[in-house]
């Protein structure tokens, strides 16, 4: 089982540092590389997603990722700023299907900002779709100013693309999922003003026929951004495009309370994968040894389970950390009254300690 291991800025090396203790506290066999992405390897070799660390991650099994950007890179040209690496691994190694669990830990309850009867047991599945959509859309340009800049500029355009392949293997993606857990999907669309998402709403649908024992909703991408506030209980599993997708597992992360809990997957065809947090390189906090590593270590969890089968360890690992929620033991970003409050690497220890 080789991994690939890319900390990348901010706080990534202090959290991912904390995954692999973790990982290396299992009686598993290994082998790690570590290689340098985002800002840190455009201060190196001058890209954010040099050519040795693409090819280590092509080679392995599962890249355990963890976070990258900082402001002060907020000036270079696009292509160079350290979240391109990001959309770099995702396109070279064919990563079509993000997954974001949001799982209300009831020792976190009162940490969310909305009442704890609505979010009490909450469980649900945000199932992304990364590879199209206006992110990735053509042609996408802007009617540029002399001087390259948009100041100046009359006009700026994106367009939203999406191919029959990537809504019907997406779609599979999330039947197969919610087969797995409540047997519900939910597929959140903007059908009713653009033509693409008609055409989504419209195949998955017809996905759908494939899939009997699951029950199937349309919702509207406003209406699914309010339902996730009002009442997230009444979902199981939510498939969407790349752009809605970001944005509502953004807002589902934060149902929980800390962004800092919440790991991520992005998968390929051959379960080849990605493994993150949710949250980005916090440079606000990097280098004080308060960032909370549960979310790396969730997402190492999740590595284990999808692209490592090794589902026991990594139920073992999501064990660990519902113990350590138990003692009470929190990082700053989740800590409350009568709660203990550690490090980064208090916490990695403890994982370690419950495992
Ligand atoms: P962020 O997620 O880094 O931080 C948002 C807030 O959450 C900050 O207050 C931060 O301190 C806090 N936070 C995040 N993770 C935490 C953790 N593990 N423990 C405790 N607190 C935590 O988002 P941002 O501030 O908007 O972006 C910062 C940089 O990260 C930007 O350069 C952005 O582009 C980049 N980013 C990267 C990724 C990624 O690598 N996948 C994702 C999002 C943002």
């Amino acid at each position: 089982m080789k991994i690939a291991v890319l900390p990348g800025d901010g706080i990534g090396t202090e959290i991912v540092a904390e995954a692999i203790k973790v990982l290396k506290a299992l009686d598993l066999r290994f082998e790690m590389e570590t290689a340098l992405v985002g800002g840190a390897a455009y201060d190196a070799h001058g890209h954010p997603l040099p050519e040795s660390t693409l090819k280590l991650a092509m080679q392995s099994d599962a890249v355990l990722f963890g976070a990258v950007g900082d402001w002060k890179y907020d000036s270079l040209d696009r292509p160079l700023r350290p979240e391109q690496a990001i959309l770099g691994l995702r396109k070279n190694m064919g990563l079509f299907a993000n997954f974001r669990p949001a799982i209300c830990y009831h020792e976190l309850v009162n940490a969310s900002s909305l009442k704890p009867e609505l979010i009490a047991g909450l469980d649900i599945l945000i199932i992304r779709e990364l590879t199209g959509d206006i992110y990735f859309g053509q042609p996408r340009g802007r009617r540029v100013s002399p001087d390259g800049a948009f100041a100046g500029a009359e006009e700026a355009f994106d367009t939203m693309r999406y191919t029959r392949p990537e809504v019907e293997r997406i779609a599979r993606v999330a039947f197969e999922a919610a087969r797995k857990r409540h047997k519900r999907v939910t597929s959140v669309d903007k059908a009713n003003v653009l033509e693409t998402f008609q055409f989504w709403k419209d195949i998955v649908t017809e996905v759908h026929k494939d899939y009997p024992d699951v029950a199937l909703d349309h919702m509207y991408v406003d209406n699914a951004a309010m339902q996730l506030v009002k009442e997230p209980k009444r979902f199981d599993v939510v498939v969407t495009g790349n752009m809605f997708g970001d944005i509502l597992s953004d807002e589902a992360s934060m149902l929980t309370g800390s962004i800092g809990m919440l790991p991520s997957a992005s998968l390929n065809a051959s379960r080849q994968g990605l493994y993150e947090p949710s949250h980005g390189s916090a440079p606000d906090i990097a280098g004080k040894g308060i960032a909370n590593p549960l979310a790396t270590i969730l997402s190492a969890a999740m590595m284990l389970r999808f692209s490592l089968d090794q589902e026991a360890a990594a139920q073992r690992i999501e064990a660990a950390v519902k113990k350590v929620l138990a003692q009470g033991l929190r990082t700053a970003d989740i800590f409350s009254e009568g709660t203990q409050r550690i490090s980064t690497s208090q916490m990695g220890d403890a994982v370690v300690k419950a495992l």
